[in-house]
C-alpha cells in the first residue's frame, strides 16, 4: 500500500532532515582516544548539584534516557563483535518484517495516518544512518548492542528536540518506539541479550577510556543494575542527597552527584567530564590543569582507601575502651561477600523490597525470598542478619507503573508505603514473613518492620508472625527465635517508644526517613534539599531520646540511616549512648578509624549542650576543637 501524498512529503522531508542532521561521525576515531581530553579549543561549564558520593571520578559521559536504563551496558570482547553487529542486524531485520506485516494487516478502510506512522517508523529503521552509527558503537567501543543503540538514540533524540518544525521534532518519540521495538527483538533474540550487566560490566577494560553515566534521573532498582558495572560515576538531574538512588550509589563507593539540575541537557555523549563527589560539582570539558588538579585529588583518594583497608580486622574500641558494633546494609543476596571483606560483625539492614522492584513476571514468591535470604544468612555464618520487611513505597515503586500510579499520588512519601503496605497486601507478607523464619534454621536472623507508627499496625503484625510461625509449624518446617524490631523513622514512634517496646525486641533507627518525616521534606527532591538538615535539634532530639530509652529499658537501638556512616555524627552518636552502627560496608572503615579516637564518655557529658542548642552543627565544631586539646575527649 502507498502511503497517502501528506505522509510521502513527510517522510521525503524528514529523509532530507536526518541527512542534514545526523552526526556524519558520531565517534571519535580510536586514535584520538587516550587518557587526555584533545587539547584545543574547548568550553569547560560547570555543573552544581548534591554531594551524595565521595572521591573524584574522570571519564566521558554515557547519556542515558530514564526509559531506557535498564537495557544491559557491557563490553564485548574483541572476537564477539562481528556477532554482536549480526545481532543487531538480525533484530533490525525482525522488526522491519513485524512492521511490514502489520501494515499489511491494517483493513482498507482505516484511517490512512496509521499507514503514514508505520511507513515512517520502516525509513527511520532502515535508515543506514541510524544503523551504522549503532554499528560504530560497537565496533569502536565494543558496547553491546542495546547499549549501542540507546547511546545512538540519545544522540539523534537530541538533534530532533533542536529542529525549529514542530511536526518534524515531533517525529522524536517515532525514533524512540522504533529503538525500543529493536531493544526488545534483540531481548527476544537472546544470546548475548541475555547477558546480565551487572555481571559482565566489570570486566576490566583495559586501554578504554573510564565511563560515567549521566541521565535525568534513574530509579533505585535500575541504579542497583549498575552496581559492579563499567560505570565509575554517577550524575543524575534530579534527586535529593538521601533518596534511594543517592544511597545506593553511595553503597557502590562511587563518585556521584544528584539533584544537577541541567547536567543531561549540558552534557552530550562522549564528553570528558570530572565529578567530584566531595563538593556536588560535575566540570563538563575541563580544561588540563584542572584535570590534572583533579587526577592528583583522585591518587588522594586512593591512597586514603589503602590505608582504611588495614583497620578491617582491628575491633571498634573507643578510647576509653567501649566496644562498638559495626553492620553492615545491603541490598541484594550478592552483597554478602562485601560484608565480610569490609570487617562488618553483620547485617544491620538488608534493604529486602530491592528484590521486589522491577520484576518480570510477578513478586517474590516464599521459596524464591527463602533462597535469598538463607544465602545471606550462610554466608554470615552465624553473625546476625538483620531483615527488614519489605519498604515499598515513596521513591521506591515496585515498577515503572506503580510509578505513574504515584505520579498521580499527591503525597507518596505518606502514602501506602512499607508495613501500610504489608499489612495491605496480606497473601504477599504471609509469604515474606514465612521465608525470613524459615531463614531463621541457617543462623541468627532478626526481622525489622518499616515505618511502624500505629500501635493497630503492631497488633495486626504480631498477629501475622504468629500466623506465619503456625502455617510453617503444619508444615512441618523448621525455623528457630527471631527477634523482632522496630524501625523508628516516623516521630510517633520516637516519641511512643516506650510502648512500643513493649512489644519489640530492638529498635533500629531510620534517620533518613525520621529528618524527612520530622521536617516535612521529601528526601527525594531537590527542590528542598538545603531544608534536610540531619543537624537540626529536633532531629538529633528524637535521636538522642530514642538511645537513652532503649538503653535504659535494657533493648538493643542501632542507627541504619546514613548518619551511622558519616564520620561528621560519630561522636554524637557514640556520646548519646549508641554502640550499634549499620551503614553501607564501605563506610566501615572510615567509622572505625574514627571510632578509635573518640573517649565516649567525654562526648556523653557534652550531649546536652549540642541537641539543645540552637545551632548544633556549630557546637559540635567547637567542641572538636576543644576535644583535640591535650587534655579534651
Ligand atoms: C532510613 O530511613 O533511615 C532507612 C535506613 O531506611 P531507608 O533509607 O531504606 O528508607
Ligand atoms: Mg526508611
Amino acid at each position: 500500500m502507498t502511503p497517502p501524498a501528506g505522509v510521502r512529503s513527510l517522510t521525503a522531508g524528514l529523509r532530507g532532515c536526518l541527512l542534514l542532521h545526523w552526526p556524519q561521525e558520531p565517534l571519535r576515531r580510536p586514535g584520538s582516544r587516550g587518557r587526555t581530553p584533545a587539547k584545543g579549543s574547548f568550553v569547560s561549564i560547570q555543573v552544581f548539584g548534591l554531594p551524595v558520593s565521595r572521591g573524584v571520578a574522570i571519564g566521558r559521559a554515557v547519556l542515558v534516557a530514564s526509559s531506557r536504563v535498564d537495557v544491559a551496558h557491557y563490553f564485548v570482547e574483541a572476537s564477539q563483535i562481528e556477532p554482536e553487529v549480526q545481532r543487531l542486524r538480525a533484530a533490525r531485520d525482525l522488526v522491519v518484517e513485524e512492521l511490514t506485516a502489520l501494515k499489511q494487516e491494517v483493513p482498507e478502510d482505516a484511517h490512512a495516518e496509521l499507514v503514514g506512522i508505520l511507513d515512517v517508523h520502516l525509513m527511520l529503521l532502515q535508515d543506514e544512518m541510524l544503523s551504522e552509527a549503532t554499528r560504530q558503537w560497537i565496533v569502536e567501543r565494543h558496547y553491546n548492542a542495546e547499549w549501542a543503540l540507546s547511546t545512538q538514540l540519545e544522540v539523534v533524540a537530541r538533534q530532533f528536540d533542536e529542529m525549529e518544525d514542530e511536526y518534524l521534532r515531533d517525529r522524536k518519540a517515532d525514533l524512540e518506539q522504533v529503538v525500543e521495538r529493536v531493544i526488545a527483538a534483540l531481548g527476544r533474540l537472546g544470546g548475548d541479550a541475555v547477558r546480565d550487566a551487572t555481571s559482565h560490566g566489570a570486566r576490566d577494560f583495559a586501554g578504554e577510556d573510564p565511563l560515567v553515566l549521566v541521565a535525568s534521573d534513574i530509579a533505585p532498582a535500575d541504579m542497583l543494575k549498575f552496581k559492579r558495572s563499567v560505570f565509575t560515576g554517577f550524575v543524575t538531574d534530579v534527586g535529593g542527597r538521601n533518596s534511594h538512588t543517592a544511597i545506593v550509589a553511595r553503597s557502590m563507593d562511587i563518585p556521584a552527584v544528584v539533584g544537577a539540575r541541567e547536567a543531561s541537557r549540558i552534557v552530550t555523549q562522549d564528553d570528558w567530564i570530572i565529578i567530584d563527589g566531595d563538593a556536588g560539582v560535575v566540570i563538563v570539558n575541563p580544561s588540563p590543569i584542572v584535570l590534572e588538579e583533579y587526577r592528583f585529588r583522585q591518587r588522594q583518594v586512593e591512597l586514603e582507601r589503602a590505608r582504611l583497608d588495614r583497620l578491617r580486622h582491628t575491633p571498634a574500641v573507643t578510647l576509653d575502651g567501649q566496644p562498638v558494633e559495626l553492620l553492615a546494609n545491603i541490598e541484594l543476596p550478592s552483597d554478602a561477600q562485601a560484608v565480610l571483606d569490609a570487617g562488618a560483625v553483620g547485617v544491620g539492614l538488608f534493604r529486602s523490597e530491592f528484590l521486589f522492584m522491577n520484576r518480570v513476571g510477578g513478586l517474590p514468591g516464599e521459596e524464591e525470598q527463602y533462597e535469598a535470604y538463607s544465602r545471606v544468612v550462610k554466608a554470615l555464618a552465624g553473625l546476625p542478619v538483620t531483615i527488614r520487611t519489605v519498604d515499598i513505597g515513596a521513591d521506591k515503586p515496585l515498577d515503572t507503573n506503580q510509578e505513574e500510579r504515584h505520579e498521580h499520588t499527591l503525597n507518596p512519601a505518606l502514602g501506602l508505603r512499607a508495613i501500610r503496605w504489608s499489612l495491605s497486601e496480606p497473601e504477599m507478607f504471609g509469604e515474606q514473613l514465612r521465608a525470613i523464619l524459615r531463614a531463621s534454621a541457617h543462623g541468627r536472623v532478626r526481622m525489622l518492620v518499616p515505618m511502624v507508627a500505629q500501635m493497630r499496625e503492631v497488633r495486626l503484625l504480631f498477629d501475622a508472625i504468629e500466623r506465619a510461625k503456625t502455617q510453617l509449624r503444619a508444615r512441618g518446617q523448621a525455623f528457630l527465635d527471631v527477634a523482632i524490631g522496630a524501625m523508628v523513622e516516623v516521630p510517633a514512634a520516637a516519641i511512643m517508644l516506650p510502648t512500643l517496646l513493649q512489644h519489640f525486641d530492638f529498635v533500629s533507627i531510620g534517620t533518613n526517613d525520621l529528618i524527612q518525616y520530622t521536617l516535612a521534606i521529601d528526601r527525594a527532591d531537590e527542590a528542598v534539599s538545603h531544608l534536610y538538615d540531619p543537624w537540626h535539634p529536633a532531629v538529633l532530639q528524637l535521636v538522642a531520646r530514642t538511645i537513652s530509652t532503649a538503653n535504659a529499658l535494657g533493648k538493643e537501638v542501632s542507627v541504619c540511616g546514613e548518619m551511622a556512616g558519616d564520620p561528621a555524627f560519630t561522636e554524637l552518636l557514640l556520646g548519646m549512648g549508641l554502640r550499634s552502627f549499620s551503614m553501607h560496608p564501605t563506610q566501615v572503615s572510615s567509622i572505625k578509624k574514627r571510632i578509635l579516637r573518640v573517649n565516649a564518655a567525654a562526648w556523653a557529658g557534652r550531649i546536652d549542650l549540642v541537641v539543645e542548642a540552637e545551632d548544633p552543627q556549630a557546637i559540635c565544631a567547637r567542641l572538636h576543637t576543644a576535644a583535640s586539646s591535650p587534655d579534651g575527649g
